[in-house]
């Protein structure tokens, strides 16, 4: 049997940090087991569906890495299939059409609320001859469902949760307008799509069951099932925009790696011994149902920031630079005039300068930050922090920039010499000189080495912008 599992997100909205997850399990598992998935896009509720959601779900897979097999289904283009299942159990008799009113299920509704339970269906037309039917009324279609016994899910992850087919009412499958309801069509369309395995969030467990009855009514055979537990914040409650349930492409903006990200997701609610750190590749050796965790999972940023570091540090310095580049239209403002690419010249600078910048930036967001001394304006704008430093040691400098210029083979190695030799003419330690040249040369009080700051720099900016900074600085 070929493994085919499936990703259906409804397009109401991004794709959030769940169905990112949901996608990857899918994934994960598809390819674990050399099979596929498949991407259905639910797009049966037409008032909320839209296009930019499709674009921003397909978007954010694409950017997760997570390809799909064949051709995106759009479920709404089925319908006339979903219509046909319908009927072809309501020839059997395994459904029937109900004429109820709209006032009649007002006062099953409100009789349930009375006696403090779920509205349930009471099942009036179930055996009543369609003779009687009201002339003029559009029936819906329901099913037939038993009404003793239990139906049963053997869930991967939940293991065997049982209902009592007397608490699961008649579902509706066909709306009286001839359109599908969601149980209905995905039942059909993942027994079409030859779906093997259903992988999605566990708020769609009691769906399960009313799913397996549609199944059984139709004598196809039932997937298999692994609800997963959804995420919650990391105080334990429901996971919310407050806690990181972002779009995916929010994360993009915030800075970081799809890999990092990818990472992430894999340890949500899912573990392989105590490893934390996975490559794509691990993670596809290593994804099974069986140890995805019976409980929510809890979403912790701190944790995403240490993963993301951690692959930045990884990455290419190349393509590290290129992720900066990509980032820059979706920078919420752009105070230091970036633009929407580097300008000539400054993707050199930052790779040259990468290896030293990646250290400690948690994100793109930061690494683009601490990149600031390499595009930064002339004057540069001193911080706070900078600007002390630089007035508590200007008089320091004074002369260093005579000697710096005689240096004609500008390198880490000959600007460190001219630095020290100058501290140790005034009688000063080397951080005493190299603070205030820092905050001058960068206009922050840390940043990578100095002297390699100096080297990227070039001897002309370095310079022009020491003497921006010190050029009314009275001797030492
Ligand atoms: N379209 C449903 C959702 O977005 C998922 C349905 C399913 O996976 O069966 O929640």
């Amino acid at each position: 049997m070929t493994v085919v599992t499936r990703f259906a997100p409804s397009p109401t909205g991004f794709l959030h940090i769940g169905g990112g997850r949901t996608a990857l399990f899918n994934w994960l598992y598809a390819k674990r087991h050399g099979g596929k998935m498949l991407l259905r896009i639910e797009d049966t509720d037409r008032e909320r569906s839209t296009d930019a959601a499709i674009a921003a779900i397909l978007d954010g897979l694409q950017w997760l890495g997570l390809d799909w097999d064949g051709d995106v289904v759009y479920q709404f283009s089925r319908a006339g299939r979903h219509r046909e299942v319908a009927e072809s159990l309501l020839a059997q008799g395994r459904a029937y059409r109900c004429y109820a009113s709209q006032q009649e299920l007002e006062e099953m509704r409100e009789t349930a609320r009375k006696e403090g339970r779920p509205l349930r269906y009471d099942g009036r037309w179930r055996d009543r001859d369609p003779a009687e039917a009201p002339a003029g009324v559009k029936p819906v279609i329901r099913l037939k469902a038993p009404t003793e016994g239990e139906t049963v899910v053997e869930d991967e992850v939940q293991g065997r949760v049982v209902w009592q087919n007397k608490d699961l009412d008649d579902l509706v499958l066909l709306r009286s307008d001839g359109t599908p309801t969601y149980m209905l069509a995905v039942v059909v369309d993942d027994h079409d799509m030859n779906v093997t395995h259903v992988i999605r969030g566990d708020d769609h467990l009691t769906n399960a069951a009313r799913q397996t009855q549609i199944y059984q009514a139709l004598g196809w055979d039932v997937p298999k099932m692994a609800h997963i537990p959804l995420i919650h914040g990391p105080d334990g409650a429901k996971l919310s925009k407050r806690h990181g349930a972002l779009g995916v492409e929010a994360y993009r903006s915030l800075g970081y790696l799809p890999e990092a990200l990818r990472n992430y997701l894999v340890r949500l609610g899912w573990s392989h011994g105590d490893q934390e750190i996975f490559s794509t590749q691990e993670m596809i050796d290593a994804f099974d149902l069986g140890s995805i965790g019976r409980s929510p999972a809890r979403f912790d940023f701190a944790k995403l920031e240490n993963l993301n570091g951690h692959y930045m540090r990884q990455a290419d310095d190349e393509r590290l630079v290129q992720a900066l580049e990509d980032l820059l239209p979706e920078l919420d403002k752009d105070e230091h005039h970036l633009g929407r690419t580097f300008r000539p010249g400054l993707r050199e600078k930052l790779i040259a300068a990468m290896p030293g910048l990646k250290e400690r930036a948690k994100t793109l967001v930061e690494l683009l930050d601490s990149a600031y001394y390499l595009y930064a304006q002339r004057p540069l704008h001193l911080d706070e922090k900078a600007a002390s430093l630089l007035a508590d040691g200007v008089t320091r400098l004074a002369g260093i920039a005579d000697k710096l210029d005689a240096v004609t083979d500008w390198s880490a190695r000959s600007v460190e010499a001219v630095v020290r030799e100058h501290a140790e003419a005034i009688g000063a330690k080397l951080g005493q000189v190299a603070q205030p040249l820092r905050a001058a040369l960068t206009g922050r009080a840390t940043s990578p080495g100095l002297f390699d700051v100096m080297a990227v720099l070039g001897k002309d900016e370095t310079m022009l912008r020491l003497r921006d900074q010190i050029k009314d600085a009275p001797a030492a």
